[in-house]
């Protein structure tokens, strides 16, 4: 990659760069996080759903950790679409919605940089409504949706041209967004089949997008953890 394309930090408002490792760091931190909540991912969805949620996380992060190794990835459209191929590698409803999200996600950006703040809220936004136009959620279906819409809320409302300090608050927005889904009745997925039996458990799809978005800004600022500790 050609290192002078950097120099080019004039760029004020939400079109600041994301760090140039960002693709690396953002699926890496996705990867590692997803892995490491997917029993309790898993358990959330035996609690809320049919007990599968679990088992389709390890099995896309499985497929993305291959992809990743086959490929390997340098550009960050090449690290994104290593994490949606090995999502619509799985079956549920999840695979094929977090497959199209991240296929969107992608495809921020240029060919061969990392995408600025605004390109990638934009993407997030894209990628937003291609879940709800196959999957018709609405926000307060308690899906993913619970968790992605604010957090992309969050973005267009940030006021700081930093990346890592406009995520914050789309991160916390996110974590929000699928704690409160435990108080609503899902109407989509195999969720909707148990009704209110699934009241007080949070949405296993949006605890997994809350921490997408928080890789996101772990990625952004430069840290190796996610705060997971809300999950339960
Ligand atoms: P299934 O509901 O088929 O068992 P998974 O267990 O793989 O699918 O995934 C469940 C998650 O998928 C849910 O927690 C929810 O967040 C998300 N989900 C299910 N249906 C939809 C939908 N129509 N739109 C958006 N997200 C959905
Ligand atoms: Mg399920």
């Amino acid at each position: 990659m050609n290192e002078n394309s950097t120099s080019s930090h004039a760029g004020t408002g939400s079109s600041a760069a994301l760090p140039d490792d960002f693709g690396r760091e953002f699926i890496t931190l996705t990867h590692q996080t997803l892995s490491d909540a997917a029993e309790a991912l898993g358990d959330l969805d035996r609690r809320a759903g049919d007990g599968d949620f679990g088992t389709n996380v390890r099995v896309a992060m499985k497929g993305a950790a291959k992809n990743i190794d086959d490929d390997s990835p340098s550009t960050y459209r090449e690290w994104v679409t290593a994490m949606y191929m090995g999502w619509l590698g799985v079956g549920g409803t999840s695979g094929p919605l977090f497959g199209m999200f991240f296929r969107d996600v992608s495809k921020a950006g240029a060919d061969d940089s990392a995408p600025t703040l605004e390109q990638f809220a934009q993407a997030l936004a894209d990628g937003q409504a291609t879940v709800q136009k196959y999957g018709e959620a609405k926000v307060g279906d308690k899906t993913m949706i619970d968790a992605l819409d604010p957090a992309v809320g969050a973005l267009r409302e940030a006021g700081s041209s930093d990346p890592a300090q406009a995520l914050a608050p789309a991160e916390d927005a996110a974590i929000k967004g699928a704690r409160d889904t435990a108080e609503s009745t899902a109407k989509r997925g195999r969720a909707s089949y148990v009704g209110d039996a699934a009241k007080g458990v949070i949405d296993p799809g949006a605890a997994a997008m809350a921490l997408v978005i928080g890789a996101a800004r772990a990625a952004a600022a430069g840290e190796k953890d996610v705060d997971t500790s809300w999950i339960s």
